[in-house]
């Protein structure tokens, strides 16, 4: 299950079999895309959690998990929108619509899938590798959450500011070293560079992991399962954008298994106002950001709603990635203002009694503005990708463990010096 080639999207060609873990091309800078064995995809509701669409994740083994997006619809909000073909695919805490994944973000999505892959690297080429991971925010506490339920090893590095909102709701055993940095987030990705040097550590990988992109993919493929076809558009908010090329690629391998339709939905990326590079990019027609696309980063980027949408440096312009995904689909971005992504998160929780990640409010901002303007057809089937929320349920059902810290670094710290704390780890 999960057999697939890895193909370089910027060479064209196919890495050897011996490479088939690899991050990136030994030859070209692009993207690595995994092509699978299975063309059709059967679901297997029998394995836990996302692991029922194992036949396209980079995996060998599903891990044991509950995390899995749910796609439903809700009539008050299609009558609210005038949209009677609206899907809502929602990754979080809601048992009350079947969806519970514990940490409240769809960043499960890509850990699990992470984890699975890495532990099958170890089975076949020898040698435990342990998993590096620079976050405070969402993709932090998945790995924590994925790595304490696997009992995988997982080192994770955050700013000592954020190092009290890393929780789990199982508590955090020894397998988790929580790194704080003396420092912003920059030092902390910084000093997890440095720790992965280290013989033995690797770096999650980010967009260019295929197993978290495939991970993410998921979401898609609930939907398009669900609903029984492609949608014709698909709204999502986007910090790094690597879900809008996850979305890409479900895509595209939905139209090779011939029973969805042919045709790619149209991606709407939204950013958060005031801090939107890669609208800005995009409206310029540019493949790269520049500076301009994000003047006064350190002001605007503490000036959002939702903080997990501030990235500095997106996999926008390289091949395979979010330029190429909203250029394939005759796609687009938009951006959303605080007020309008607080009161799209009021809206939500009033008809669906869930309170929304800030950045899944920011996607539903963009859909209810795109509604407004006249943009989408009334008959179109549009998928939201609602990617977090119901956190305050989180707290009351299952309880919220704090990760305890190891060891407070200084943004200087020596490859040396985390080699010592690391050490016997
Ligand atoms: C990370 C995150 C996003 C943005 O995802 P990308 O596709 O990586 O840009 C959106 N919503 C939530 C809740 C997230 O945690």
């Amino acid at each position: 299950m999960g057999e697939y080639n890895l193909r370089c999207l910027a060479g064209g060609e196919i890495l050897p079999p011996a490479s088939r873990f690899e991050l990136t091309c030994p030859a070209h800078a692009g993207l690595l895309r995994a092509e699978y064995a299975a063309g059709r995809l059967t679901v297997r509701p029998e394995l836990s959690g996302l692991f029922r669409y194992i036949d396209w994740l980079p995996v060998a083994e599903p891990l044991p998990t509950k995390a899995c997006p749910v796609t439903f619809q809700s009539p008050a909000l299609s009558r609210l929108l005038g949209l009677p073909n609206l899907w809502l695919t929602f990754t979080g805490w809601s048992p009350a619509h079947g969806c519970r994944v514990q940490t409240g973000s769809f960043k499960e999505l890509e850990a699990y899938p992470t984890l699975s892959r890495l532990r099958e690297k170890a089975a076949v080429l020898g040698g435990t590798e342990t998993i590096v991971v620079a976050s405070a925010g969402n993709t932090g506490r998945a790995f924590a959450q994925a790595a304490t339920e696997t009992g995988m090893k997982c080192v994770l590095v955050v700013p000592e500011k954020n190092a009290a909102s890393l929780w789990t709701t199982v508590p955090a055993g020894n397998n988790i070293c929580l790194i704080a940095v003396s420092g912003d987030y920059t030092d902390a990705i910084r000093t997890a560079d440095r720790i992965c040097s280290i013989n033995g550590f690797v770096s999650e990988g980010g967009a260019k992991n295929i197993a978290r992109r495939d991970g993410m993919g998921t979401v898609l493929l609930d939907a398009v399962v669900t609903i029984g076809r492609l949608p014709d558009r698909y709204f999502q908010a986007v910090g790094s954008g690597t879900g809008g090329i996850a979305a890409w690629e479900a895509s595209l391998r939905l139209i090779g298994d011939g029973r969805f339709g042919g045709r790619l939905p149209k991606l709407h990326l939204a950013q958060n106002r005031p801090f939107t590079p890669m609208t800005s990019a995009w409206r310029h027609c540019r493949r790269d950001i520049l500076p301009e696309d994000m003047p006064d980063a350190d002001v605007s980027i503490p000036a959002v709603y939702a903080p997990v949408l501030t990235n500095r440096s997106p996999p926008y312009g390289i091949i395979g990635g979010v330029y190429d995904a909203v250029t394939d689909c005759g796609g687009g971005f938009c951006s959303v203002s605080n007020s309008r992504a607080a009161e799209a998160a009021a809206v939500f929780e009033e008809i669906e009694e869930i309170d929304l990640d800030p950045a899944a409010a920011v996607a539903f901002a963009a859909l209810m503005e795109a509604a407004e303007k006249g943009h989408i057809g009334r008959h179109e089937t549009v998928v939201l990708n609602l990617t977090g929320g119901g956190y305050r349920a989180i707290r009351k059902d299952l309880g919220c463990f704090p990760v305890p810290v190891r060891k407070i670094v200084s943004v200087s710290a020596a490859a040396e010096d985390l080699k010592e704390i690391l050490d016997g780890f």
